[in-house]
């Protein structure tokens, strides 16, 4: 158990002054009082502060900036104020340059936390205009002053704050959503209730292709059937053009995932279509794909650039999604194999592997550190192997599976540096070294997320 309140000294309301050391994982400026760290919502690095305390808990607390005695040169100035209490945008208060040198200087202070010195870092590789880059959405739904409402929760809270303009979202589909959420309530139907579990709409999702402006609507919902379901579908479905897809999604759960895995569709198509480096790939609500299509070819093509791949290489493409990596470099390699664990996404990647006439590619469904395990005991030996992890990494089963593989390269696409810095030095225990400068990309503009490419080859003297 952790001592209760080593700082008792510190009150809610009470004022004090410090200069910002750091930025957290969801953007707050960190300062601390004899050593207690109190998170502020608009403070930089560098900044000299005074703040309010709004709340203390036992080992740190929370505060907003009452004066700003001395502001960091990298501040911007800007409307968006509510892009950072809600979470959406959190670096909005930074100018870009600065989010891109951020980036990086975060990677390599991850690894030297992990004691790997060694290795160099690049420029962040940033967009031209990084707003409205964002592909997808999914609001959230609430009943406000009777009608229904779509917004964003303010963080730590439960009341929903309406929002229209997300910033970073294709403003096609933020106007998508306004459309959707004035007839849903224009039918009266309900918008769900965490607190007395009633109410039937829980989430708007929205995806629109980037090349194909084709736009999928999921409703996601606790029941299996609208009110006034046909009048509701013939009114979407004349209000956006644009639809390929209308679903509605059931998820009657109490649980914070959100979307459930049951899809009825009720307009149009079960998928959506939209291109990537000149493939055409097919999506279903379930299916994982990038939020951000202009660096995604842009970090696929590095990638692949980076691995330097040979005609007779056997690939893995490890959390393969809907066959993305592995489908855009199967033109230059003998074969890919793909695992990825959610099914219907693994149900795309064979009808894209075939819409766009590859022979040399399948896709395995399976947890892929278990699949690992299985190939590393067959005695499959791969030339080079493509991890997309999601945030939480690999787990060491999978590691010490690629050690007995051994492939000549490990290609690690990373959304999360910390979890990419641990898995590294696992890595080097198996034998691997990092043999070039690891490139940052910016997928998420405006917010703390990392993407970035790591080569790993096998070391020869092993
Ligand atoms: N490479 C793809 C997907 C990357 S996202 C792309 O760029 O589009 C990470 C993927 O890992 C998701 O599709 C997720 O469903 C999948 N995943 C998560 N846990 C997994 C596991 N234990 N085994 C296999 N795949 C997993």
């Amino acid at each position: 158990m952790t001592s209760k309140n080593k700082q008792a000294k510190l009150q809610k309301n009470q004022e004090v002054e410090g200069e910002v050391i750091d930025i957290t994982y969801e953007g707050l400026g960190v300062l601390k009082v004899d050593n207690f760290p109190i998170f502020v919502t608009d403070a930089l690095p560098g900044e000299l502060v005074k703040v309010g305390v709004t709340k203390v808990l036992n080992n740190y607390a929370f505060g907003r900036v009452i004066e700003r005695i001395k502001t960091s040169p990298d501040r911007v100035e800007n409307e968006h104020k509510e892009m950072i209490s809600s979470g959406i945008a959190p670096l909005v208060n930074l100018k870009y340059d600065a989010q891109l040198a951020f980036k990086q200087n975060q990677i390599k202070e991850l690894f030297h936390k992990v004691g790997i010195d060694d290795v160099e870092i690049t420029e962040t590789i940033g967009m031209d205009n990084p707003t409205q880059y964002r592909n997808k959405t999914v609001v959230p739904v609430k009943m406000q002053d009777g009608k229904l409402t779509t917004g964003f929760y303010r963080r730590g809270s439960h009341k929903l704050v309406p929002m229209g303009d997300y910033y970073l979202n294709d403003p096609k589909i933020d106007a998508a959503v306004g459309v959707v959420r004035d007839i849903l309530d224009k039918y009266k139907v309900s918008a769900y209730d965490e607190t007395t579990r009633e109410g039937t709409v829980r989430y708007v999702m929205i995806r629109r292709g980037y090349y194909s402006h084709q736009m999928m609507l999921v409703i996601v919902a606790t029941k299996i059937e609208l009110p006034h379901e046909k009048e509701i579908i013939d009114e979407i479905h004349f209000a956006l053009p644009e639809l390929r897809s209308l679903i509605l999604n059931y998820n009657p759960k109490q649980t914070n995932v959100q979307l459930g895995l049951d899809n009825r569709t009720l307009f149009g198509e079960d998928v959506i279509h939209d291109e990537l480096l000149g493939l055409d790939f097919v999506i279903s609500p379930n299916s994982f794909y990038q939020v951000n299509p202009q660096t995604t070819e842009i970090l696929y093509k590095k990638a692949a650039d980076m691995a330097e791949l040979d005609k007779n290489d056997t690939v893995i493409d490890a959390y393969s999604g809907i066959g993305t990596i592995g489908l855009t470099v199967a033109d230059r390699v003998k074969e890919v194999i793909g695992v990825e664990v959610v099914e219907p996404a693994v149900e795309n990647a064979q009808i894209n592997k075939a819409a766009n006439n590859i022979q040399n590619a399948e896709f395995i469904a399976n947890d892929a550190p278990t699949q690992f395990i299985e190939w590393a005991k067959k005695g499959i030996k791969p030339d080079v192997v493509f991890v997309d992890p999601p945030r939480k990494g690999l787990t060491s089963e999978l590691i010490q599976s690629v050690g007995l593989m051994a492939p000549k390269k490990f290609v690690y696409v990373s959304c999360n540096p910390a979890t990419l810095a641990r898995d590294a030095v696992e890595l080097i225990e198996q034998g691997y070294k990092i043999t070039r400068p690891i490139v940052p990309i910016d997928q998420f503009p405006q917010t703390m997320h990392i993407e970035s490419i790591t080569i790993f080859e096998k070391n020869d003297e092993n």
